[in-house]
């Protein structure tokens, strides 16, 4: 079976119907991955399995947020925090802000025992210094495309990595070379949907992870079945149950 560690299914233009029952015709299991608060509570009841957590797009101030998550994360047991992370794009929140956003989700996760699905961009160095402060190790960098010494700090925490519709591309991106040297006990993969299109679309879907599996298989030299076997003991592993309705 295959695991999309990162779907935003609200973001999506097909129903939430539709992309579950495409997903498992594929028989691909995804989670959902909510990033603000309004996207929490529609994501409930919608999909089994599940991510809560504030995107640092979103990052305030204000802290009415924190008692809704907690409450989501409570509620739903097996519930994961993200997507949260830090992007220090120019567009982007203070980043002040965002390192206080972060840091207290984390450490919501490290109380509860959960894992994060982090988004990091141009801010690797500050997530990892988090990440030891809080002392947080069950978490996956999700859309990984850093260098190899990056990756290597990351892995030495016990992180994961996740592989995305990038790999689709030519000319090959040079996270490439990370997914070929990495452990092949802390990969996943992931479709960021509808974000991250494949090469040659328009726009991503879960259905369509086991075309990146494939591609990836082809660069490790493996079966595509031995990965969608790895990749999925390694969800299992990581967010700590089974993928299963
Ligand atoms: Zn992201």
């Amino acid at each position: 079976m295959w695991v999309d560690v990162n779907v935003h299914l609200e973001l999506m233009l097909a129903p939430s119907v539709s992309v579950n029952q495409a997903a498992a015709a594929m028989a691909v299991k995804f989670i959902a991955t909510g990033t603000y608060p309004d996207q929490w509570d529609w994501l409930v009841d919608r999909t089994p399995y599940l991510a809560f957590g504030l995107h640092p797009r979103y990052a305030v101030q204000t802290s009415d947020w924190m008692l809704l998550l907690e409450r989501h994360l409570r509620e739903n047991p097996r519930s994961a925090v993200g997507e949260i992370g830090l992007d220090f794009r120019p567009q982007m929140p203070a980043r002040e802000v965002q390192r206080v956003v972060f840091e207290r989700q984390l450490a919501l996760a490290k109380e509860l025992d959960r894992s994060v699905i982090i988004h990091a961009v141009k801010s690797h160095s500050e997530v990892i210094s988090a990440l030891r402060r809080v002392g947080l190790n069950r978490f996956v960098i999700h859309a990984f495309s850093g260098s190899e010494n990056i990756a290597a700090d990351y892995l030495a925490m016990g992180g994961y990595l996740s592989a995305g519709g990038l790999l689709t591309y030519t000319p090959r991106p040079k996270a490439l070379q990370v997914f070929r040297s990495m452990p092949r006990n802390r990969l996943l993969l992931e479709t960021d949907a509808p974000d991250l299109p494949l090469a040659g679309m328009d726009q991503s879907s879960p259905e369509y992870l086991p075309i990146i599996g494939q591609s990836l298989a082809l660069d490790l030299e493996i079966s595509s079945s031995a990965l969608e076997q790895l990749s999925y003991a390694n969800a299992c592993a990581l967010f700590d149950y089974e993928f299963v309705q």
